[in-house]
């Protein structure tokens, strides 16, 4: 593998202390360390556990203001609980780069903290030599995954403006606690969770490394690629109603079964997303009385649709929920829809996916060019206006949200060295605009 290009910077600046010099280098394997030692620190047997708002993501964030401690870097949280360290450039104006330390219940290893991770080996590599055209801000957002409360992407929306409070307001957890609550405990205000906003102020650009979560790269054969678009969702909970009765009592014909109507339109949903070459999925149903002896009298199914295209995602939206309208006719039940949440696909920064692309190639030889699937807070930095951009690195066996999400130690390292390279484009691209 060639040098790095701050390695042959190195190479000819002029003679520092040894100390300096190898604090001045990329470590990428100690960027895989650290993420096991994270894991150790946060995880068990089941996988890892850092939910947000929860012991385990404060300990995550601990973790990682600790490492920020060794840096000339100011760490703050911000209104939303968005964990911020920047290292000063000759500009205010400023280099985001960012993802996630919270995870699913028992999820993977790598999905979010990867990017914080490796955006830490970065900052130390960037803070050991002269100070950067830019400033760096290293972001770790809040909540992204919204697997508490189910709404994603909380702290990088409240960044973007985007949060109503009023929207979340009443959401609960899976234990009766309220987000509100849940923020609270973790010293946020939902209410004040808006003023983040000023945290973009001077954002020339946004990266981020990720996993890729899907089997694209490793069918491949290619450890690492450029992304270039996120798929816009659809979320909406569907309430059937029909009516609650006795299993030995009714007969067949004289049911009006909810969630007879709701396995149906879960098929509907398959069928709907192959024809649109989309993602359709009733991830939860939910029954009243739900126990072994009544016909269902209520069943709330979640959707969750997500196409690249505004345009599909419509129409599979309109096709659910003409299939919807005609199964509950059928089975002689009430329909009610509910928008949980959406938000359009988004095209990221050309330039900034060919610097993207360019420091791929450069690391790995090869690039590909792939749209995501699942969301990542890189989508509201772009509708914020923030030129935005990511990288995907292999996931083994596509595997995420579980303990079993993997990568290769050796693509991680590659990782690591592409975001470096990208945030060095990023960094001259952005100081020339
Ligand atoms: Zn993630």
């Amino acid at each position: 593998m060639s040098p790095t290009s701050d390695e042959s910077a190195l190479a000819a600046a002029e003679p520092m202390a040894e100390g300096v010099r190898l604090g001045s280098r990329l470590d990428p394997a100690r960027t895989v360390q650290e993420l096991r030692e994270l894991h150790r620190l946060t995880g068990d047997a089941e996988g890892a556990q850092r939910l947000c708002w929860t012991d385990g993501w404060l300990q995550a964030r601990e973790w990682l203001a600790a490492k920020l401690a060794d840096l000339p870097v100011l760490v703050e949280t911000d209104e939303a609980g968005n964990q911020w360290a920047s290292l000063p450039g000759r500009s205010p104006r400023a280099l985001l780069v960012g993802s996630h330390l919270d995870s699913v219940a028992a999820g993977g290893w790598l999905d979010g903290c990867l990017g914080v991770v490796a955006g830490l080996e970065v900052l130390r590599r960037l803070a050991a030599g002269d100070p950067p055209p830019l400033t760096v801000r290293l972001v770790s957002w809040a909540d992204e995954e919204g697997a508490r409360f189910g709404r994603s992407l909380l702290g990088s929306s409240a960044a973007a403006g985007r949060l109503v409070p009023d929207d979340v307001r009443g959401l609960l957890d899976a234990g009766g606690v309220a987000l509100p609550e849940a923020l609270a405990a973790c010293g946020v205000d939902l209410d004040r969770a808006g003023e983040s906003r000023r945290r973009l102020e001077g954002a020339a650009a946004y990266l981020e490394l990720h996993i890729e979560q899907g089997p694209v790269l490793e069918r491949l054969g290619l450890p690492l690629g450029a992304v270039v678009d996120t798929f816009g969702v659809e979320r909406h909970l569907v309430r059937f109603t029909g009516q609650a009765a006795h299993a030995g009592a009714t007969p067949m014909d004289a049911r009006r079964d909810a969630f007879a109507a709701a396995a149906r339109f879960a098929l509907a949903v398959r069928d709907v997303a192959a024809r649109c070459a989309g993602l359709g999925t009733v991830g939860r149903a939910v029954m009243r009385p739900g126990i072994v002896t009544a016909v269902a009298g209520l069943c709330e199914a979640t959707l969750d649709l997500r196409h690249v295209d505004g345009g599909a995602l419509r129409s599979m939206l309109a096709e659910t929920r003409a299939a919807a309208g005609a199964i509950a006719a059928e089975e002689r039940v009430e329909v009610a829809w509910e928008r949980t949440w959406r938000i359009d696909p988004i095209a990221f920064d050309p330039e900034l996916v060919g610097l993207c692309e360019e420091a791929v190639a450069d690391v790995a030889g090869r690039c590909h060019r792939l749209p995501s699937g699942p969301l990542h807070d890189a989508a509201e930095m772009a509708i914020a206006g923030v030129p935005s951009a990511m990288l995907f690195v292999q996931s083994l066996r596509g595997l995420s949200h579980a303990r079993e999400e993997d990568t290769r130690p050796e693509h991680l390292e590659l990782a690591v060295r592409a975001l470096d390279r990208a945030v060095s484009s990023a960094l001259a691209w952005a100081a020339g605009r």
